[in-house]
C-alpha cells in the first residue's frame, strides 16, 4: 500500500484549494451495500480494467449563491465549479501518471446536453457513488451525497488510478435528518420522500425543470440542495435559521431583496 503517494494526493489537493478528497479501493464496486447496487458495466473496473483505486474530489457550491437560484449568478457557479473539478481531475491524473501509475480522470457530467439526459437519466460512471463508496458522505432523502462540511452543495469529480492506495472508512452515521425540506420545496414534485435508495428522484421530470431552466440561461435549479439543514458552511454564512427561505417572512427582507434583484438580471 502507497501511503506516501497518499499523502502527496492530498498535499496537491490542498495546493489547490480542494476541500474534499477520499480514496475507495475498486473493489468495493464489487461488494453491494444496499439494492439496487451499482451495475457492472459503471462500476470502476469495467471502465478501466487496471483500476486499483478511486479518488474523489470535492469542490463547494457557496450557499448564498445557490439561494438566488435560478439564476444567472448560480449558473455561472455551477459552469466555474464543473471547469474547475475537470481540469483539477484531468491535473491529479497526470501528476499521477509521472509518479508512473496509469490513471484517468471522469469528467463530472458526462452526458451532452439535458435532452440526452431526459431521453436516458444516467451517465456512465456516478460520482456520489463513488463518493460515498470514498467515505465523502452518505445519501439524502433528496438523493445526493451529503457531507459534513457542505451538506449536498458540493460536486465531484474522480480519477481511476493503478495506485494502490490505502482506503478512506465509508461513512456510517447518516448525515440525513429527513427534515422533508427537500420534498416540500421541490417545484415539480420529483422528490417521493423515501429514503434512498427505495426513493428516488424522478429524473425525468427533474430534467424537464432543468431543461425549461437552461433555455432561459438560469438552469440548474438546486433547490432542493439550498434548503437542506446539514453542512457546516450554514453556520460559516450564517443561515441556520430555516425561516430565511420563507419569503414571505419581512425578519429576513434583506436576504429576500437580494435574490429578488440577482433574478431579476441575466436570464430570460
Ligand atoms: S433539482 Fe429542483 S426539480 Fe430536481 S429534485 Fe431538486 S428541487 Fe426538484
Ligand atoms: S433537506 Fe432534510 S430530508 Fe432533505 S436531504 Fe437534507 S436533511 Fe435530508
Amino acid at each position: 500500500m502507497n501511503i506516501t503517494l497518499k499523502q502527496k494526493i492530498i498535499a496537491k489537493c490542498a495546493e489547490l484549494d480542494i476541500p474534499l478528497v477520499g480514496f475507495a479501493p475498486a473493489c468495493r464496486w464489487d461488494k453491494p451495500l444496499f439494492e439496487p447496487w451499482v451495475p457492472q458495466d459503471f462500476r470502476p473496473r469495467s471502465i478501466f480494467s487496471e483500476t486499483q483505486t478511486v479518488i474523489v474530489i470535492g469542490l463547494p457550491v457557496n450557499l448564498p449563491i445557490v439561494e438566488t437560484s435560478p439564476s444567472i449568478y448560480y449558473h455561472e457557479l455551477y459552469r466555474t465549479v464543473n471547469t474547475l473539478l475537470d481540469t483539477n481531475g484531468y491535473r491529479i491524473s497526470l501528476f499521477l501518471n509521472t509518479e508512473g501509475f496509469p490513471s484517468l480522470w471522469i469528467p463530472r457530467d458526462g452526458y451532452g446536453s439535458i435532452s440526452s439526459l431526459k431521453e436516458k437519466p444516467l451517465t456512465f460512471f456516478s460520482h456520489r457513488h463513488a463518493a460515498f463508496l470514498a467515505g465523502l458522505g452518505n445519501f439524502g432523502i433528496n438523493n445526493m451525497l451529503l457531507t459534513e462540511k457542505f451538506g449536498p452543495r458540493v460536486r465531484f469529480v474522480s480519477i481511476f488510478t493503478a495506485a494502490d492506495i490505502p482506503a478512506d472508512p465509508v461513512m456510517e452515521r447518516p448525515l440525513c435528518t429527513k427534515c422533508m425540506q427537500c420534498v416540500d420545496i421541490c417545484p415539480v414534485k420529483a422528490l417521493d420522500g423515501r429514503a434512498y435508495p427505495e426513493g428516488l428522484t424522478d429524473k425525468k421530470t427533474c430534467a424537464t425543470r432543468s431543461e425549461a431552466l437552461y433555455k432561459s440561461d438560469i438552469s440548474p435549479c438546486g433547490l432542493c440542495i439550498k434548503v437542506c439543514p446539514i453542512g457546516e458552511d450554514r453556520k460559516l454564512y450564517l443561515r441556520e435559521d430555516p425561516r430565511i427561505y420563507d419569503e414571505d417572512d419581512t425578519t429576513f427582507a434583506l436576504y429576500h431583496n437580494a435574490w429578488k434583484h440577482v433574478r431579476s438580471y441575466g436570464g430570460r
